[in-house]
Formats: structure tokens, C-alpha cells, sequence
């Protein structure tokens, strides 16, 4: 595997697969892999010809400094990761090489950025996720990119800035890696402390009750949230919001009559966490 860390060597390295006609699978991230990356990486190349890992920290996307800060960093073990994952190439600039002197250029994108994240870490942290995505598409030009389900509202704004601006690239969603005990896999969870561990499991109790709540006929979102929340106060847990949206435009819902997701944030510790599923009516993963 190659690590490449500009973007005129990104485009060199891809002509030659191009010129065969090989089909190029691109996944993002900010690096600090676990198993969840990895899942990304193998549907990546199980599906492609030439896959492209890019890790890069996206400052533009971080509300909080002290958070940016705390970004677990260590190149060396992701590239051993991504190797091993099956990753052809992976492409590491440095934040200058994305945003040179005189970077003046913000992808904006509405609808599905509004609520959630986008309402509690600020307009800014989509923003930041649509240029650096769009910028990384344009560099790398896949045929299809990949993203997990973990990030749901990230997904949806990705989605939406595809099919917006009409880029040629499929996005493909991979299920959210989880630990035994469904703590879903983040890079931050490196960061929760022993003690807290165990109440991170909030989370993911929330939405288990929220699911539990739909399986046995409950329609209404007020009820099912109601549900979450109360899973969360057992592990004296606040969530920062607990949710139903639809799952393609993030509004929220009135009722649960179509497609619903459950997404959820939260502080443990200093740690803050995102999670989300799909309901379904009969209890089954969707
Ligand atoms: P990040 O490095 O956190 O920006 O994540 C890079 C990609 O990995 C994003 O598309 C995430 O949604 C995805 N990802 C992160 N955690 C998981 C997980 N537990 N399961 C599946 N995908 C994940």
C-alpha cells in the first residue's frame, strides 16, 4: 500500500487504474481505525478493483477545539489497519494541502443538515463534512465512496449533496460496527474513562427501548423517545437530544408511519457520543 500526501500524487497514482478501466472505492475518515473503518473498507474491497483510504482530522468540521485537540492521531497503526483491511492506497495530507493560503470556499448544504448535529455542534460542522467530502470526491473521483450508518445524519447529508450537485459516485452505507455489549465502535471511545465505560452503554440501551417501544405497536414518537429517555435516566444518562427523524431528510416526525430513526447524543464523561437505528416494526434489524 502506497501513503500519498498530495493531491496531484493522489490523481497520478489513479490514472494507471483508471486507464484499465478498474472501478475505485474511496473511504474517508478521520483515522484512529477500529473495526467499524474496517467494515468500510472491506465492503470497499469486496465491491472495487482500487480502494482509497484518506484519513485526515477535518478541522473545519470541529465545533470544539479542545475535542480537535483530543483527536486520537497515530498514522503508523491506521496505515497497518488499512493494509491489513485491504486498502490500496491511502491518502494522508496534511490540513494545508486541503485548505491552502486563500482557501475561500464553503459547501453549504440545508435540509437534512438542520437538526441534530447540525442544530447542536452548529451549521459550521456540516458545512465542514460537505467541503472536505466534496473536495476528496473531486480528487479521488470514485465510483462509489463508502460511509457507515453510525454517522446516519452525515450519511443523509452526503446523500443529498450527491444527488444535489449530481456528482457521478454511489454512496453505499454499511451497518454500524458495535462492541458485544452494543456500545457502538467510535474513535472516541478510546477517550472514556474505566468508570464511565459502562454508562456509555446509554446509548445504546435508548435505542433498544425506542425499538422495543415500536415492536409492540407504539406509533407515536413523543412515546417512543419517552421510551429511550427513560433507559438512559436508569444510567443517570441526559441525552442531548433523542430523536425520531425520517431517516432520508432528517425532519422530525409526527408519526411513525413510514421509515423512522432513532439518533441520540450524548456526553459521558467529557466524551460526547452519537448513535442511531432504524425502527422497524417487527423488532428486526432493518
Ligand atoms: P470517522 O473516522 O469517525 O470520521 O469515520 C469515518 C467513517 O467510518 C464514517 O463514514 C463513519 O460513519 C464510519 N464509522 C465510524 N464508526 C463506525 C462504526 N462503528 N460502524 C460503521 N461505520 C463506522
Amino acid at each position: 500500500m502506497t501513503i500519498l500526501r498530495t493531491i496531484a500524487d493522489v490523481r497520478a497514482a489513479l490514472t494507471g487504474p483508471r486507464d484499465q478501466r478498474q472501478t475505485v472505492g474511496l473511504v474517508p475518515t478521520m483515522g484512529a481505525l477500529h473495526q467499524g473503518h474496517r467494515a468500510l473498507v472491506g465492503r470497499a474491497r469486496a465491491e472495487c478493483d482500487h480502494v482509497v483510504v484518506s484519513l485526515f482530522v477535518n478541522p473545519r468540521q470541529f465545533d470544539d477545539a479542545g475535542d480537535l485537540a483530543a483527536y486520537p492521531r497515530d498514522e503508523a497503526r491506521d496505515a497497518a489497519l488499512a493494509v491489513e483491511a485491504g486498502a490500496d492506497l491511502l491518502f494522508a495530507p496534511a490540513a494545508q494541502e486541503l485548505y491552502p493560503p486563500g482557501f475561500a470556499t464553503t459547501v453549504c448544504v440545508r435540509g437534512p443538515a438542520e437538526g441534530l448535529e447540525g442544530a447542536h455542534r452548529g451549521a459550521a460542522h456540516f458545512d465542514g463534512v460537505a467541503t472536505v467530502v466534496l473536495k476528496l470526491l473531486t480528487i479521488v473521483g470514485p465510483d462509489a465512496a463508502y460511509f457507515g450508518q453510525k454517522d446516519a445524519q452525515q450519511l443523509a447529508v452526503v446523500r443529498r449533496l450527491v444527488e444535489d450537485l449530481a456528482l457521478p459516485v454511489r454512496i453505499e452505507a454499511v451497518p454500524t460496527v458495535r462492541e458485544p455489549d452494543g456500545l457502538a465502535l467510535s474513535s472516541r471511545n478510546v477517550r472514556l474513562r474505566p468508570d464511565d465505560r459502562p454508562r456509555a452503554l446509554a446509548l445504546a440501551r435508548a435505542l433498544e427501548a425506542a425499538q422495543a417501544a415500536v415492536a409492540t405497536g407504539e406509533r407515536d414518537p413523543g412515546a417512543v423517545a419517552a421510551a429511550g429517555r427513560q433507559a438512559m435516566a436508569a444510567v443517570q444518562v441526559e441525552p442531548e437530544y433523542l430523536e425520531l427523524v425520517d431517516p432520508e431528510t432528517f425532519a422530525p416526525l409526527a408519526a411513525i408511519e413510514g421509515q423512522a430513526l432513532v439518533a441520540v447524543a450524548a456526553r459521558v464523561g467529557g466524551v460526547r457520543l452519537i448513535d442511531n437505528q432504524i425502527l422497524t416494526s417487527d423488532g428486526r434489524p432493518s
